[in-house]
């Protein structure tokens, strides 16, 4: 019943963006709406749900649409060859708003309000210059007090971003800002169990004091070939298929997949146990419009990150990788993944239009024969995952994505999902999610999206 309610829910916020989590298929089903003004017009209407053609894994090969959570598997009608560059359209945004809880009250609802914030404060914040500006250009009231918020997990000897402070300004006339240009927040450096951190906001000054706890153990670098290291307070095995099991005894255990690898695997493997659709064993992945950093260097920080914040909230973990050097087909990661409780696969998404930003979770459809006993879950726990990097992160929230094409999905027999956490191709985004701090509130996002789903179960 609970879980009927639930899904109603997910047709709303099903999107039409893809991933960049495999190769995406090289035919399209009969039902892709064709690329027309028409179409372009109706993403006008918040309320219709278009395919766009995008390339999200930048590989040349348009992803096919999403209309809500059910994609027909129709016996595809069209191929296109590897090489053709699909028309791109702008993004539908569609998404829901109520995930983004630190949006500021500035006007750009477009704009993630993470990514304009300072990160540190002026050297000198009451300068002769701004004394005697006379208060009648940009804030007509006077600011009378600040107050500020600091959300997420934090570890001592780590440092705050700006996305972890909300900061709240009162002015004289009883109006407030939420974050405005040039607040500022020092230090930044947290160095013992609580941090008494300074806000301010033009020549008004205020505190906030943050606690932080001791960074869980982390394992020796280099990953034990032999059958067993104890470390800490977790059992750390290399099994025989090559993942890496941190047990601390629960009864849960989380999959975590980095995507991708240092070098591609272009092998063919079916995508689906028994299809005859074949896709590359690994796909290369994308990389960073701003940074240039590989789209599987990043979804590696993430994941060691995610695996520390899920063994602090009481999960085993088992890593599908912990190197850069290895070659695990996605055949292989699903396999691996079916051995846990649930499993998640971390990436990056990409795609021409470098304006398009947000998180969103790929599942299977209920119409995909291979997953129908986990359908519910993946889509369940997909949502929460999703909303929990949002709620987190404040990033876009581009909700669900239905598709029945990706290997690590149809070779699933336990709840999983693929998680698109931004767009490398939007340089805001890219710079954000190679940040040391944004990294840890992602991990902290998916953790928060995890806990949801078990106690919603
Ligand atoms: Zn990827």
């Amino acid at each position: 019943m609970k879980k009927k309610s639930y899904l109603s829910g997910v047709a709303l916020l099903c999107l039409i963006l893809s991933g960049c989590a495999e190769t995406v298929p090289t035919t399209i089903p009969e039902t892709t709406p064709a690329i027309s003004t028409e179409n372009i017009a109706k993403e006008e209407e918040p309320q219709t749900t278009i395919g766009n053609i995008i390339d999200l894994d930048g590989d040349g090969v348009p992803d096919e649409p999403v209309t809500k959570n059910v994609i027909p598997l129709t016996e595809p009608e069209t191929t296109l060859p590897e090489e053709t560059q699909p028309t791109q359209t702008e993004p539908v945004t569609t998404e829901p708003r109520e995930a983004r809880t630190q949006t500021p009250t500035s006007s750009n609802e477009e704009t993630n309000p993470v990514v304009d914030l300072p990160t540190a404060p002026p050297t000198e914040p009451d300068t002769p210059e701004e004394e005697t500006q006379p208060a009648t250009t940009a804030v007509p009231a006077n600011a009378v007090s600040i107050s500020a918020e600091v959300s997420g997990t934090h570890y001592i000897g780590s440092s705050l971003g700006a996305a972890d402070f909300t900061i709240k300004v009162t002015m004289d006339d009883g109006s407030t800002l939420t974050n405005p240009p040039g607040w500022y927040a020092a230090p930044l450096e947290l160095t013992g169990e609580t941090t008494v951190i300074t806000v301010g906001y033009k020549d008004i000054t205020g505190t906030v004091t943050v606690t932080a706890t001791e960074k869980p153990t982390t394992p020796a670098t280099e990953p034990e070939t032999s059958e067993q290291a104890q470390s800490g307070a977790y059992t750390r095995i290399v099994r025989e298929d090559g993942a890496i099991l941190y047990d601390i005894g629960a009864s849960v255990t989380v999959c975590v997949d980095a995507g991708h690898q240092a070098q591609g695997n272009s092998a063919k493997e079916p995508n689906a146990p028994g299809s005859e659709v074949l896709k590359t064993a690994v796909a290369t992945g994308t990389s960073g419009v701003a940074t240039g950093i590989a789209e599987s260097v990043m979804n590696l920080n993430v994941a060691l990150k995610l695996r520390d914040e899920l063994l602090s909230r009481g999960y085993n973990v088992l890593m599908v990788r912990e190197s850069q050097d290895v070659n695990i087909t996605n055949i292989t990661r699903a396999l691996m993944g079916n051995t846990a409780t649930i499993c998640v696969h971390i990436h990056g998404n990409g795609v021409d239009n470098q304006s398009v930003h947000g998180t969103l979770c790929a599942v299977p459809t209920t119409a995909n024969p291979y997953t129908t006993a986990i359908c519910g879950d993946c889509t369940m726990l997909g949502l929460s995952i999703v909303n929990g990097i949002c709620g987190k992160c404040g990033s876009q929230n581009r909700g669900l994505w239905g598709t029945d094409e990706m290997t690590t999905l149809n070779w699933a027999t336990v709840p999983t999902t693929i998680i698109e956490l931004g767009f490398m191709t939007n340089p805001d985004e890219d710079v954000l999610m190679n940040t040391e701090s944004y990294q840890v509130l992602m991990a902290a996002g998916i953790v928060d999206g995890i806990d949801a789903y078990f106690a919603a179960n």
